[in-house]
């Protein structure tokens, strides 16, 4: 394994006279020496760009690989699952907003060296390393040290997609699986509710497919901001016809958090709604999330329509895959195990 001395200097940025100009992600803070940039990650020093939360990990956890919601990367297996604190993103209804929205060294993290984690994930017996939590672009060169440290290990991301197209390419190199948050599908949304701008997520989703990273989409569906027909239709035949019908889609249910106590959970109809939407678009992949239901987590084959994996829950059986092909009518489906 090799010796990482942990470096703390941003890799993406500039100096432009007494500010540095974070070049990581679209937002393009400017950060004087002493300040942070937005995502609370970012600081500036005397003579550097510092990536302050380097190794700062607030939760370590082994969780199952379709609680990320990854449904077609290893299903049925666990995954040894980090995260940090902050987030260039400020959803009003972050569920992990104790962690997502607090400044570096407010709130606890322990360090730890890019050899420990990979030790940790080695002892739990995972084979791959989920960066999770909080947004993990934020996190980048500490990730991709570890992943320099075990190259072997997988690599996942469960990340909101702002993120800036160089070092998003060069994380592609690296990465083996993400699923990326599609917020909503107008700009409105976006701006209003996330502090953030639609199609800068959409390029990240259109770059990791093309680089053939593994990709999977989670869309929250909020009662009256992001569930109307036409947005879900819009939204589906982006998915159709940008990426490709095979990408796995996950809607899934709000519940009240945060700064959004205010709107109703969604009616578990409107979930399954947006689940006929997509298959009404021709997706073969779409599933429901945060609710339980008799079928509408499962996988068929998009051939033949046996069900290969049935999920209640957590609990995955792995009915009718031999390897990547349907046990039925032998087509190769788009599953990674
Ligand atoms: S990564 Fe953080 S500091 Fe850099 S531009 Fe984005 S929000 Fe600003």
């Amino acid at each position: 394994m090799a010796n990482i001395e942990p470096v703390t200097e941003s890799r993406y940025y500039r100096k432009e006279g007494d500010v540095y100009v974070c070049e990581l992600c679209p937002h393009g803070c400017r950060i004087p020496v002493g300040g942070v940039g937005r995502c609370n990650s970012r600081r500036g020093e005397e003579d550097i760009l510092s990536a302050y939360s380097y190794g700062k990990v607030s939760s370590i956890c082994v969780d199952p690989i379709e609680k990320k919601p990854l449904y077609h990367y290893h299903p049925g297996t666990s995954i040894f699952s980090i995260g940090s604190v902050g987030c260039n993103m400020s959803c009003r209804h972050c569920q992990n907003y104790a962690i997502s929205q607090t400044v570096t060294g407010r709130k606890r993290t322990t360090y730890e060296s890019p050899e420990e984690i990979v030790a940790m994930c080695r002892r739990e017996g995972s084979d791959a390393i989920a960066f999770t939590y909080n947004e993990p672009m934020i996190w980048y060169e500490y990730i991709m040290d570890i992943m320099k440290c075990a190259p072997d290990l997988g690599c996942v991301l469960i990340s909101n997609g702002l993120v800036n197209e160089r070092p998003l390419r060069d994380l592609c190199k690296v990465m083996d699986a993400v699923n990326i948050d599609i917020k909503g599908f107008t700009d409105g949304f976006y701006m209003k509710i996330c502090g953030a701008h639609l199609e800068d997520v959409l390029r990240s989703a259109r770059i990791i497919f093309e680089e053939k990273v593994h990709l999977e989409l989670t869309y929250l569906v909020i009662p009256g901001l992001n569930d109307s027909r036409e947005e879900i239709e819009r939204f589906c035949v982006w998915i159709r016809d940008t990426l490709s019908p095979d990408v796995p889609v996950h809607f899934s249910r709000f519940h009240p958090d945060f700064d959004m106590m205010d709107v109703p959970m969604t009616p578990v109809e409107t979930v399954l709604e947006c689940r006929d939407i997509a298959e009404a678009c021709g997706l073969n992949y779409a599933y429901v999330g945060n609710i339980i239901t008799d079928d509408a987590s499962d996988t068929y084959c998009p051939e033949c329509g046996t069900v290969v994996i049935r999920r209640t829950g957590y609990l995955v059986e792995i009915e009718a895959l031999e390897g990547r092909r349907c046990a039925c009518c032998r087509t190769v489906l788009p599953i990674v195990r």
